[in-house]
């Protein structure tokens, strides 16, 4: 079934800003997808559109089936939930407790019922204990973590998510990288983000968004693609790009690797059937094929 449809979307702000021009795109029941695009591309107001927290201008939105704007703010919310970019954005209430308490006590859950989905969306982030602290005197990795709290309580059929990995030091990205592939699977999920070395662990679909939308794939085919990726600000997984090098010194890679653990498999593939040779030499295309990656990584 398709959690998401949207159909020629276009939004212009009161202003007279155009953030989205004719966007369709689709998302399967229980897949991850990343929309990717420079800043200013339209990725928060899509979200925001599939929020109801803006009207599409002209277009139509299907949630499941049903059209958004024929719903109840409750019935989206029973079926979508965002973690905004900015987790001051999202938090407010004095307490922890209360803030993740907030979405359930909204829905009309009871109090026993608000509770039991507290700890639940708590533990699962393991923020076991948090219940009485300030939000606002939280880190920022915990307070992204009380955020995407404050949506799971709510349950939704499809999480929304708004840069989640950004501003976090390595070791929060990490841990939120892992919640995100934890929840994979369980709900939908849709990313924004610029942050493409964690795309290939975490999408299984990407679309390049760009007011309209440019191009859609498997991560696989949108980061080969490194003429798209230049004319649309973004950039490749970096180890992907160092086996690009590699390649260019002949390397023979059946698939680059777009991950760590990929990276691994061909590796070891190389120890298993070469002994581990990897003989490298310059060619005729060596700085022709270098060139593409040096333009990409200037983005000249
Ligand atoms: P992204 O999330 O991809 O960075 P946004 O959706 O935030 O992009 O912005 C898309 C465009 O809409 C940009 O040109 C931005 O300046 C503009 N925009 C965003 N919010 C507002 C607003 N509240 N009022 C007017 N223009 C806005």
């Amino acid at each position: 079934m398709k959690a998401i449809e949207v159909k020629n979307l276009s939004y212009a702000y009161p202003n007279g800003t155009k953030a989205l021009e004719e966007v369709s795109l689709e998302v399967e029941e229980g897949e991850t997808v990343a929309i990717v695009g420079p800043n200013g591309a339209g990725k928060t107001t899509l979200l925001l559109n599939l929020t109801g927290i803006l009207k599409p201008k002209k277009g139509k939105i299907e949630l499941f089936g049903g059209d958004i704007t024929q719903m109840s703010n409750i019935d989206i919310s029973k079926n979508v939930g965002i973690v905004f970019q900015d987790p001051d954005d999202q938090l407010f209430m004095p307490t922890v407790f209360d803030d993740v308490a907030f979405g359930p006590t909204n829905l009309g859950y009871s109090k026993e019922e608000v509770k039991e989905r507290v700890k639940r969306a708590l533990t699962s982030l393991s923020l076991v204990g948090y219940e009485e602290k300030c939000p606002h005197c939280l880190s920022y990795g915990e307070k992204k973590k009380v955020s995407l709290a404050t949506v799971l309580s709510m349950q939704p059929k499809v999480l929304l998510l708004d840069e989640p990995t950004a501003n976090l030091d390595p070791r929060s990205r990490a841990e939120l990288i892992k919640l995100i592939k934890k929840l994979k699977g369980e709900v939908t999920i849709v990313i924004a983000t610029h942050d493409v070395n964690a795309i290939p662990e975490i999408a299984d679909r990407v679309y390049v968004l760009n007011k309209k939308i440019i191009a859609k794939g498997r991560p696989r085919e949108i980061f080969m693609n490194f003429d798209l990726l230049r004319k649309n600000g973004l950039d490749a997984p970096e180890i992907m790009k160092l086996f690009y090098v590699l390649e260019c010194f002949g390397y023979d890679c059946d698939e680059l690797p777009l991950s760590i653990d990929e990276a691994i498999q061909e590796l070891t593939r190389v120890v298993e059937t070469r002994d581990g040779h990897i003989h490298l030499h310059i060619h005729e295309h060596t700085h022709k094929n270098m060139e593409k990656l040096r333009k990409l990584d200037h983005h000249d």
